[in-house]
């Protein structure tokens, strides 16, 4: 089998390559990829460090010219490249080919953004002196992302880390390089210049930490655990370099007496289930009022008996493998956790046999679930959810909010005041009214608060706050 290998200073190498499996069906290898090392990394460090005076003098036409011709090839090869996803991660097809289009719908943004940076002149307090604010790129900028969103996560941070000007070591996640291997692959041949964007696949402890113990690296974007977070944080500030992390979320949807029941579950089915619970903006706690309790754990019981858990290639699955064995085990663990913390594991939680190996979990659902058991503190990332009965609407904002996370907040109700009041008082970066937790337009900005996340927001136009830094100038005369 060929090797998928790395690009270093723009030359793909590499020969010490591990198997990429299909979670659907073990046996099924994806493809053989290169394991980068220490040494790799730093020679990809060394190669973004050189290639970046060049580029970030580039004119704008040519960064906005291959970040179109990025989006018009992902765009024209979605089915395969979705289909790679899918694959690789275990999402449904039609999730998988949603995702890359995206991908692609992202590099179409960040061209467009490349064209529109701007700055801003003012009159100085002192007479005869103009100012002129203006953003310039930040330099080597190392990309870290994790495996819940192959294609979109690294779009969203390649797409603005290259319109404006910076140049990139990428490293994914080990358990998708695919995806990571086909965008670098479609930028590359999009005409890019040597060094500006190096791919670095293998181990986070390795790779990923030679990318942050390095000090030629300028900015560090991370999506990933709290504890990997942790890590880039204190190693950046030891190098007083930018960072920006996006991590756990254990996001509340809310659902009040006066909701509309369908929109209410269709919204908790999304939030907890779909892409097998594993995005960070999924909701494991459904915080429900008591006038409409049994009504709706009736209807989530009705409805996920239609949802059918399957190989992610096939066309009647609704909700794909788990990722791999270690996430299969922690969620397996937060069930027997959440039984023995005294909450009713209600519908679902079963391990499921299909025609190929796979890691096939039934979504369960609790009730009778408390906001201080562990199932409802701890990130479980997987298709485990848990409803916790309230009084009313005041108890169930301050149960939403009572969590070290702030990435998503939902309420479904039909009251323009609960709404409006949710909106203003839900402790989250973003809020959702009558829709999923997940789910999020590419134009606007992404992220949270608390443990969740730091730094900037990003995507849409506040990504340049990351991507950038600004410069003051004062000219006399
Ligand atoms: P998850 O539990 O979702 O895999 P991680 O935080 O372990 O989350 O992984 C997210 C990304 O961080 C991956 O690309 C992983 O390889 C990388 N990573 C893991 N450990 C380190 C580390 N010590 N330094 C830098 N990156 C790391």
């Amino acid at each position: 089998m060929t090797i998928h290998q790395n690009l270093i200073a723009g030359e793909w190498v590499g020969s010490d390559a591990i198997n990429n499996i299909n979670p659907s069906n073990t046996n099924d290898v994806v493809g053989d990829y290169a394991q980068a090392s220490a040494e790799d990394a730093m020679a990809a460090i060394v190669a973004a460090k050189a290639a970046f005076p060049a580029w970030s003098r580039s004119g704008i036409l040519e960064r906005h010219a291959i970040l179109r011709k990025t989006a018009d090839e992902i765009l024209a090869r979605k089915d395969e490249l979705g289909r790679l996803l899918s694959r690789e991660e275990g999402k449904t097809l039609a999730e998988g080919i949603g995702e890359t289009v995206r991908a692609s719908q992202i590099f179409d943004f960040f061209a467009g953004e490349a064209l529109r940076l701007s700055g801003e002149t003012l009159p100085s307090v002192r007479p005869n002196i103009g100012v002129e604010i203006s953003r310039e790129p930040v330099g080597v900028v190392g990309i870290i992302t994790p495996w819940n969103f192959p294609i979109a996560i690294p779009a969203w941070k390649i797409a603005p880390a290259l319109a404006y000007g910076n140049t990139v070591v990428f490293k994914p996640a080990e358990l998708v390089p695919g995806c990571a291997h086909a965008i670098v692959d479609i930028l590359h041949r999009a005409g890019l210049p040597k060094g500006v964007l190096n791919l670095v696949m293998g181990k986070g402890s390795v790779v990923g930490q030679a990318m942050l113990d390095s000090p030629d690296v300028d900015a560090i974007t991370f999506t990933g655990s709290t504890v990997t977070g942790k890590r880039v944080a204190s190693a950046s500030i030891e190098h007083n370099r930018k960072f920006q992390l996006e991590m756990g979320g254990k996001n509340p949807f809310v659902i009040l007496d006066d909701a509309d029941l369908d929109i209410a579950v269709e919204a908790a089915v999304n939030s907890a289930f779909f892409s097998t619970g594993q995005r960070c903006t999924a909701s494991s706690r459904l915080i429900v009022t008591e006038g409409i309790h049994d009504r709706f754990v009736a209807a989530m019981g009705e409805r996920m008996k239609h949802l059918v858990v399957g190989d992610a290639l096939k066309a009647d699955t609704h909700i794909g493998p788990v990722v791999d064995q270690k996430q299969l085990d922690q969620d397996v663990d937060y069930i027997a956790i959440g039984k023995r913390e005294g909450a009713r594991l209600a519908f679902g939680g079963d391990l499921a046999r299909r025609d190929t190996p796979g890691f096939y979990l039934q979504p369960a659902l609790f009730t009778e679930a408390t906001n201080r058991m562990r199932i409802s503190r701890e990130e479980i990332f997987g298709p485990v959810a848990a409803v916790i009965r309230v009084r009313d609407y005041d108890e169930a904002l301050a149960i939403a909010n009572d969590t070290p996370f702030g990435l998503s907040s939902g309420i479904a109700t039909a009251s323009l005041k609960h709404a409006t009041h949710f909106k203003r008082h839900a402790e989250a970066g973003m809020v959702m009214v009558n829709l999923p937790t997940a789910g999020v337009d590419f134009h606007v900005p992404f992220g949270g608060r608390k443990q969740s996340s730091y730094g900037p927001r990003e995507q849409g136009k506040y990504a340049s706050e990351f991507y950038t830094v600004v410069k003051t100038a004062y000219t006399f005369g």
